[in-house]
């Protein structure tokens, strides 16, 4: 499959990685848009938010138990935002399923 987060969780491509399990993965965005921006993903591959269901939304469950973690490790104890944007409307780039855990500084208030 041509999927570029799915080639990073092969160890295909390098990535720098901030949290990992059996489920999932946590990696510095290559383009931060904030001080701190990091991508978390399952290491399944599910499209986009629109593909999320009753038989794999578990690990959409695991995914928002780990982020406080991750950022309370990545020094977030301001507030972050989580994203997760799904279609064309919204610019999803990678079809994978991902949210950007993003801060390390005041975030503007308005999101779109
Ligand atoms: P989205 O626009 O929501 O699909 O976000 C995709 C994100 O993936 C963007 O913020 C990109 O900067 C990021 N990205 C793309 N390729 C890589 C990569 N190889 N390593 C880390 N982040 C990446
Ligand atoms: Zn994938």
């Amino acid at each position: 499959m041509d999927c570029i987060f799915c080639k990073i969780i092969a160890g295909e491509i390098p990535s720098s990685k901030v949290y990992e399990d059996d489920q999932i993965l946590a990696f510095n965005d290559i383009n931060p848009q904030t001080p701190v921006h990091i991508l978390v993903i399952p290491k399944r591959h599910i499209r986009s938010m629109d593909e999320v269901t009753s038989e794999n939304s578990a690990v959409v469950a695991h995914i928002f138990e780990t982020i406080p973690k991750i950022a309370a490790k990545a020094g977030l104890t301001n507030g972050y935002r989580v994203i997760s944007n799904c279609g064309d409307d919204a610019c999803q780039s990678v079809k994978h399923l991902h949210f950007h855990i993003m801060g390390g500084r005041q975030l503007p208030e308005n999101m779109g």
